[in-house]
């Protein structure tokens, strides 16, 4: 079966890039080895935090803060064409301190974002506890970030896939991809479930499975490497006035819904491509919860999950197409922001596959930067 584009891999990344390509015209065909959008896009929290969650102005950050920027047209479009709301949410987030270490770490860590013109105001504890009433007594300090964002990841993925069907995507699943087809140097198609499928361009984004296909006839050592890291989570059930904000304290962040649910996270560990909610990992989320808002003790327990953020060896998202090997593009490596990142990685994939240009934001998470790391180790 031949088609303009392949795309490997059904979660956030894959799908937005699918319909997106689909809805210009090309024809599409997309692999998920198992159902749509339930790995790491189903598990993520859905903040859109560029300022609680990385520390100076690099280029990472500068995607990140143009992705955020163009949110609230991307969810707009979404639902006028699909009728499904992903939730988009702007009052902004909260950075808090409970103990005198933690107080002055967080103002280490946020006091390079005023000296470089970001939006965030210092707060007492008191101004805290008007934000949040059924904050603890013991919070010391915190700060507002006004400008960010959150979503609920799993109905904006729910759009998504509509956009998909709507653009005509046509969907393969429980279909893995084994191989990446190779002929004279340039990637030509997939073996999946043991069937050849030939496009002009294969693009990759398969998460935490991005480095696992086998590439016969090809030097793989030179593709990047993509490493699972596990992270636990927690939803809860309080009344919708417990919470209003997403809040960070130093281990862990809590995260309102609409309906009362608050999803609480999240662990970060090295396990491999074990999903497992262990005792230990629950325990410190609902103790750290405790120690934020007391009257959490007595929410109800609605689920708790894991999840793989997909990495990179440098943490980076891997963003472009392969020099080695034309015709194979990468959309993975995005670890802790991928919903996020998603609407700009989703613009600029499709602006590559279209102009055949690499855009200026993108030229610092080519998957070429690992060839000379792969080529000395
Ligand atoms: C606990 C947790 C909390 C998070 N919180 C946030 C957050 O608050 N904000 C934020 O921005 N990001 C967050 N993230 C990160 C974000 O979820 C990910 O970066 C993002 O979802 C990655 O999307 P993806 O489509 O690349 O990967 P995935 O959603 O993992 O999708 C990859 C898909 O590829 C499929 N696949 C893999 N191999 C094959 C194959 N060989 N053949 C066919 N299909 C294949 C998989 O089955 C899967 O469906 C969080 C992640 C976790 C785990």
């Amino acid at each position: 079966m031949y088609s303009d584009i392949i795309v490997i891999g059904g979660g956030l990344i894959g799908c937005g890039i699918a319909a997106q390509l689909a809805s210009s015209g090309l024809k599409v065909n997309l692999f998920e080895r198992g159902e749509l959008i339930k790995e790491a896009s189903w598990a993520a929290a859905g903040m859109l935090a560029p300022q609680s969650e990385l520390t100076a102005i690099t280029p990472l950050f500068l995607l990140c803060q143009k992705s955020l920027a163009i949110y609230p047209e991307f969810t707009k479009k979404l639902y006028e064409q699909t009728r499904l709301d992903p939730c988009h949410r702007s009052e902004g987030s909260l950075q808090l301190a409970f103990d005198q270490l933690s107080a002055q770490e967080l103002e280490k860590k946020l006091n390079w974002q005023a000296s470089a013109g970001l939006n965030l105001r210092k707060l007492t504890s008191n101004e805290v506890k008007e934000f949040i009433p059924s904050i603890s007594s013991k919070v010391l300090t915190g700060y507002y970030l006004p400008d960010e964002h959150q979503v609920d990841n799993r109905k904006l993925s729910e759009s998504i896939v509509k956009q998909a069907q709507i653009a005509g995507v046509n969907f393969h699943l429980g279909s893995q991809v084994t191989e990446i087809i190779v002929e004279q140097n340039k990637a030509v198609g997939i073996i999946a479930n043991g069937e050849r499928h030939l496009a002009s361009k294969i693009i990759n984004a398969a998460g935490s499975w991005a480095s696992l296909f086998s590439l016969p006839n090809f030097p793989k050592h030179i593709l990047p490497e993509i490493k699972p890291v596990r992270g636990q989570m927690l939803a809860v059930k309080a009344s919708p006035k417990t919470l209003s904000y997403t809040l960070h304290s130093k281990h862990i962040y809590l995260v309102p819904r609409f309906d009362g649910t608050i999803i609480i996270g999240s662990t970060t560990e090295h396990v491999g491509y074990d999903k497992s909610v262990t005792i230990n990992g629950l325990e410190n989320l609902s103790t750290e919860a405790k120690t934020i808002i007391p009257e959490l003790a007595n929410a109800s327990l609605v689920s708790a999950w894991a999840g793989l953020r997909p990495a990179s060896i440098d943490l980076l998202p891997i963003l472009g197409e392969h020099s080695q090997l034309p015709g194979f593009v990468f959309a993975t490596g995005h670890y802790r922001n991928g919903i996020l990142l998603a609407p700009i990685t989703i613009e600029l994939i499709s602006k590559l596959i279209f102009t055949g240009k690499t855009d200026e934001l993108l030229l610092p998470f080519s998957p070429n930067r690992f060839i000379s790391t792969a080529k000395a180790s």
